[in-house]
């Protein structure tokens, strides 16, 4: 019987590949239901059109009343309740939602025990402790989306015994700006920081990879996702044994070194539509090959370092993971709400970490147990690097 599937997030990068995957697998997959931000009403409606699901989520409540009256028939839902019961449609949730908006799709599909094809990082940064609690549900699975933690993944299948995982390496492409000194990054443009070498993605996340935020952010999906051992916080490998090393050609998606000394890596071309088809068809294997290499051609693979002092996301990333509690959800509020204000012209890409850094200065520890707690730290981060964003303003 074919898995029926749900898709939040729809219409953006992730979303749109995930309808090519499912296409190209029709006898294996059904889509049952798909849902968006609602900033791109008619592409959603064409989505439902073209594939015939029979729900569709729409966050903005205001956005829904025109999507129902262009799609009768359909089951339309609004708000954040709306994308998060496609759940209840599916056995499983491809969350492609971006940002922190994803969390509420997150806690539920897991609360109503289905598996859950995970892009969306940002929710299991911010709601890092409620995620696992709610991991816990039975039936409840995370197959990762992000192409590096699909890599530890199966990496971590070659290994029966994860006591025995020394550590897990992620790969950055070192982005746009790989090479540059802090003085050539004072001046760079919206349009520089959207132009990815090796992967085509949403605005959020490339400018993520172009100040490292993004290897960071995966260091904590990292060790959310990945154990035992299990840490103070329930959360896996510790911070201390995850690495980044750059790989510019985005070809080794990452690695895992074992207690031996061996290390295993997962290794095809940047082509996201691979790691969506093995988090759905997860634990068996996609039969749609995407993204071979070619074997037969010559080819060279380049690792170094990531240039720590000058893309200070990286750190301060690291920092937050290790305090724990709140700080990663603080750290991605921040980031969250300084990459907006780059993307709108209203601070440099280089005040981006200064608005960040400043922000978690002035954290206020909480353990972050209940979903109110996360919402309430998100809200507070928010305020704080909007005066910092502010203060940028003024002193320009
Ligand atoms: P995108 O900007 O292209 O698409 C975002 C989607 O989220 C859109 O469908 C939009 O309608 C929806 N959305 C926005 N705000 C929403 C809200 N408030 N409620 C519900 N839906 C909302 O983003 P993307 O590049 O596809 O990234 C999506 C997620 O996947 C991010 O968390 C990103 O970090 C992660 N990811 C993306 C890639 C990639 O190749 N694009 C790779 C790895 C991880
Ligand atoms: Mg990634």
């Amino acid at each position: 019987m074919a898995q029926r599937v749900a898709l939040a997030g729809s219409t953006g990068s992730i979303g749109t590949q995930t309808l090519e995957v499912l296409a190209a697998e029709p006898d294996r997959f059904e889509l049952t239901a798909l849902g968006a931000g609602g900033s791109d009403v008619d592409t959603l409606v064409e989505q439902a059109r073209r594939t015939g699901a029979k729900v569709v989520a729409v966050a903005d409540v205001d956005a829904a009343a025109s999507v129902a009256e262009a799609l009768p028939g359909c089951d339309v839902r609004a708000g954040g309740e709306g994308l998060e019961s496609l759940a209840e449609e599916a056995d499983v949730v491809v969350n492609g939602v971006v940002g922190f908006a994803g969390l509420g799709v997150t806690v539920a599909t897991l609360r109503a025990g289905r598996r859950l094809a995970l892009a969306n990082k940002e929710s299991l940064i911010a709601g890092g402790p409620v995620v696992q609690e709610a991991r816990r549900t039975p039936g409840a699975v995370i197959v990762p989306v992000d192409s590096e933690h699909c890599a530890i993944h199966q990496c971590l299948r070659a290994n029966d015994n994860l006591e025995r995982v020394d550590r897990l390496v992620l790969t950055a492409s070192g982005g746009p700006f790989r090479g540059r000194t802090a003085e050539q990054l004072a001046s760079v443009t919206v349009e520089e920081a959207l132009t990815h070498p090796t992967w085509s993605m949403g605005p959020k996340i490339t400018v993520d990879s172009s100040t490292l935020m993004n290897k960071g952010l995966e260091v904590i999906e990292a060790h959310e996702l990945f154990g035992p051992p299990a840490g103070p916080d329930g959360a896996g490998v510790p911070l201390e044994r995850i690495d980044v090393v750059v790989h510019p050609q985005s070809i080794v998606h990452s690695m895992v070194t074992t207690t031996d000394g061996a290390t295993i890596a997962q290794l095809s071309l940047p082509d996201m539509r691979l790691p969506i088809a093995y988090a759905l068809a997860w634990p068996d294997r996609s039969t749609v090959a995407v993204g071979a290499m070619d074997w037969t051609d010559a080819l060279r693979l380049d690792f170094e370092p990531p240039d720590r002092a000058t893309f200070r996301c990286l750190d301060l990333a690291y920092a937050a993971g290790r305090a724990g509690g709140a700080a990663p959800a603080w750290l991605n509020a921040a980031n969250e709400v300084a990459v907006a204000a780059f993307l709108a012209g209203r601070c440099r890409w280089s005040d981006i970490a200064t608005i960040i850094e400043s922000t978690l200065d002035a954290l206020e520890p909480d353990p972050l147990t209940t979903l109110d707690a996360v919402l309430a730290a998100d809200e507070h981060a928010r305020s704080v690097a909007e005066a910092a964003v502010r203060t940028t303003e003024e002193t320009r």
